[in-house]
């Protein structure tokens, strides 16, 4: 076993996760709760806006 390299991989892993995690929370990521597609920057609400307009579409089209 070389320790020295599992050290040496270890840190480099974390090392990266770590700036997953940075750049996820600097851009505020989110995602559409249907579809999972990830959401532009301030997008209001919970859909991208296919979703959306589908979801509005369908709504409008039952009478
Ligand atoms: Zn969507």
């Amino acid at each position: 076993m070389d320790e020295d390299a599992l050290y040496e991989t270890r840190e480099r892993v974390a090392a990266e996760i770590n700036e997953i995690l940075l750049h996820r929370l600097r851009n505020n990521i989110r995602f559409c709760e249907r579809c999972g597609r990830s959401l532009p920057l301030h997008h209001r609400g919970r859909l991208c806006d296919d979703c959306y307009r589908r979801m509005r579409r369908r709504r409008e089209g039952t009478h």
